[in-house]
């Protein structure tokens, strides 16, 4: 590697930051600003400074490690770890089938990987039992947008046209501390003349900025946006022509509004009759609004109808599908849009087809040279997999995922791992899910290697090796290979990332997330391309891709509503983030805007109706528990824990709680406070705020041990996402002797 700057992306959240790493002696990166990409334009928030410190950390694993006969896991040579995991899994799947072998995944893994992954699993091992923590996510945000819209992507259009609309209603998002970089777009936002509105039961950092902040209970936003939708349609401002032209079902969804009277909405939210009332004003009387949503909406066992009611609001309003106007859910995980477009979770292949699809299983078994017919059918949720492990799955490969800190019902889930037969795990330091490994590989990390990422916009991003990995590690992309090998297949799993991008690119080519016409080049030269970019020539989706969402994009059209885009900044005739080529297709930054990815091309209205959370508060669990993340820290903390910075700065679990829920308690600011739910115990200091509702504690989900909040989550599904109901249970707080 040679010593200069390598522009690439923070290995964190799902903004994807750019930044330029600089080698420096001892092996490690310099971070420095990089301006040039446009979504953070040289901003970084702590976490991306720091992520250096993660490469040349002293418990970063250099070598395998192999349990002993003594149950100790010990150092061992890459052939007898890699021996092992074949041995492992030959002899479970030996004894009870390929379908007692389980796969789990994660939103941070490099497209390349999620895309070999799936056909490890598929191929190799031959498997239906595969998911990721991806599900856990963003989940039901994706299946409201494919009921509503035909197609999944996070955003459909750039962060940029956020300063330009007239309103954003941000529900469920903590930007300030998830992805500080995007606040820039609120502030000026703001700036331009525009209102925020944030929906969250925290008045947090995010909050503060709003022009009018709503605090619902915990699980009932659902209600809210129904008593929104319930006095557009009273105040007369459904848009009466957008709603004929461009959509379907409405009076079904206007009929289950309509049942949702403000006061009713009231009673159910906390949310007082003129605050919604303001709400409705503020989003109506621009000519342009979007709505965003995040893990708050979306991890609720009813989140797939949350998000839906949030949609059926901007379609009766005229809010999607039009320039500066539309629904959008901001991903979390760095990769956890393109996580959740190529094959590793459990019902889905290359390029955003579905498994149970026969055209799409004949485009991808052509491409990856097997008999369609074997290829396995849909398997478990991730939490559904967690919770048979032991049990139906006798074995588990992990990759990227850390379940005994992240995963709801965290004990129950620690438990299930420890009752399996085989476990083995890559990651770059032993995490507490790897702790508990038989086989533990040391992998490289997001400098040492090459990859591509889809960021929350749709933007697939080259993330570029900056430097030599230490010595003793290997990339998850030659694990798969070597294992492969050892299964009896010794082709189809290279270990060049661009080589597996290309077959990807095949793969994806014609379905709804079409990466055909993307090379590394461009993503180079272009700084990021967004799908749907189908290869030249190749504008017509396949059959497995008809009707889900796959409209091959109509660029005369986009380019016609582009044109009366109001914004061109640079005067050069061409509206940012919407370039072309000579050579190929532009991408599409925008979706939607002149038709959506359905089958007739208009968005579908769902109709959805209150109702109350899986585990309501009674006597016995009076208070609801939300959890949530804080600035400092990401996701299970595996990376960020091991920053002595990040460490200083949130140095561990705490319990948020109303001064009167305090005083309740006979709390003070900083006693041990145990949270109780039906699922355990939790014990972390209180931090006293009024900034929270009275009737809720908060809890950040970082750490493992007895501050373990996800001990107490509840694992209550969504029947259509099965997305985890994080977000939302019923708790006990009980003093703890300091
Ligand atoms: Fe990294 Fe996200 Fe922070 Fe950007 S906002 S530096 S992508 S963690």
């Amino acid at each position: 590697m040679q010593n200069t700057a390598t522009p690439t992306h923070c290995p964190y959240c799902a903004l994807q930051c750019g930044m330029n790493l600089t080698p420096v002696p001892g092996g490690t990166v310099e971070v420095s600003e990089r301006a040039d990409f446009p979504v953070n334009r040289g901003a970084l928030c702590g976490k991306g400074r720091t992520a250096p410190e993660v490469l040349s950390s002293r418990v970063r694993l250099t070598s395998p490690l192999v349990r002993s006969a003594a149950g100790e896991l010990e150092p061992a040579s890459w052939e007898e770890a890699l021996d092992r995991i074949a041995e492992g899994l030959t002899s479970v799947r030996a004894a009870y089938g390929a379908d007692a072998l389980g796969v789990f995944g994660g939103g941070g893994l490099t497209n390349e990987k999620a895309y070999t992954l799936g056909k490890f699993a598929r191929v190799v091992l031959g498997t239906s039992q595969i998911d990721y923590n991806g599900r856990f996510c963003m989940s039901s945000a994706a299946a409201a947008g494919m009921k509503a819209f035909g197609l999944d992507r996070g955003l459909p259009f750039p962060l940029e046209d956020i300063p330009r609309t007239g309103c954003v209603i941000l529900v469920g998002s903590n930007l300030a501390e998830t992805m500080p970089p995007a606040l820039r777009y609120l502030t000026e936002l703001k700036a331009n003349g525009g209102t925020l509105i944030v929906v969250d039961p925290r008045r947090t950092k995010t909050a503060e900025q709003a022009d009018l902040h709503l605090a619902p209970r915990p699980g009932t936003d659902l209600a809210l946006a129904l008593g929104l939708l319930h006095l557009v349609v009273a105040e007369g401002r459904t848009d009466e022509a957008y709603v004929q032209e461009r959509t379907s079902g409405w009076e079904d969804a206007r009929a289950a509004a309509m049942a949702h009277w403000p006061e009713y909405v009231e009673r159910i939210t906390g949310v007082s009759v003129p605050d919604l009332r303001e709400a409705v004003r503020l989003f109506c009387e621009p000519e342009t609004a979007m709505v965003l949503t995040a893990r708050g909406p979306e991890q609720q066992s009813k989140g797939t109808d949350t998000v839906g009611a949030w949609i059926n609001l901007c379609l009766a309003t005229g809010r999607a599908g039009r320039p500066y106007s539309g629904y959008g859910c901001l991903t979390g995980q760095g990769n956890g849009q393109g996580g959740r477009e190529h094959g590793q979770k459990a019902d889905q292949l290359p390029g955003y087809r579905k498994l149970t699809d026969p055209a799409a299983r004949r485009h991808v078994a052509e491409v990856w040279g097997v008999d369609p017919g074997s290829l396995p059918g849909p398997g478990r949720s991730a939490y559904e997999l967690l919770d048979a492990l032991g049990t139906d799955i006798r074995s588990l490969l992990l990759m990227g995922s850390n379940p005994v800190v992240s995963a709801p019902r965290a004990a129950h889930v620690e438990e299930r791992i420890r009752s399996l037969d085989f476990l083995a795990v890559c990651d770059v330091v032993l995490s507490e899910t790897a702790a508990l490994a038989d086989v533990v590989l040391p992998v490289t990390q997001w400098a040492e290697e090459t990859g591509t990422t889809t960021n929350l916009e749709g933007r697939v991003l080259l993330r570029r090796q900056a430097i030599t990995p230490p010595e003793g590690v290997r990339s998850d992309l030659e694990v798969m290979h070597e294992l492969a090998a050892r299964l009896g297949v010794e082709k189809g799993f290279p270990t060049d990332p661009e080589e597996v991008f290309e077959e990807l690119r095949r793969a994806s080519a014609g379905g709804p997330a079409d990466y055909s016409g993307i090379t590394y080049r461009r993503l180079v030269e272009e700084n990021g391309v967004f799908w749907p970019c189908p290869a030249a020539g190749d504008d017509e989706p396949d059959a497995g891709a008809r009707g889900t969402g796959a409209a091959a994009p109509d660029t005369d059209a986009e380019d016609a509503a582009l044109d009366v885009l109001p914004d061109d900044p640079a005067g050069d005739g061409e509206v940012p983030g919407h370039r072309g080529t000579p050579d190929g297709h532009p991408g599409t930054p925008r979706l939607f805007l002149d038709r959506f990815a359905t089958e007739d091309g208009r968005a579908r209205f769902v109709p959805v109706s209150h109702r109350a959370i899986a585990e309501e508060p009674d006597d016995e669990y009076p208070v609801l528990l939300t959890t949530g993340r804080v600035v400092a820290q990401y996701q299970s903390g595996a990376q960020t824990r091991r920053v002595d910075e990040l460490n200083a700065a949130a140095p561990g679990p705490f319990v948020e709680l109303h001064p009167r829920l305090a005083a309740r308690l006979g709390a003070a600011e900083g006693d041990p406070v145990a949270v109780v739910s039906r699922r355990g115990r939790a014990v972390a200091p209180a931090r006293i705020t009024a900034n929270i509702r009275p009737d809720t504690v908060f809890m950040p989900f970082h750490w493992p041990g007895e501050g373990r909040a996800n001990t107490l989550t509840n694992p209550a599904l969504d029947p259509t996402s099965r997305m985890p109901e994080f977000k939302a249970c019923a708790v006990r707080l009980e003093p703890v002797e300091p």
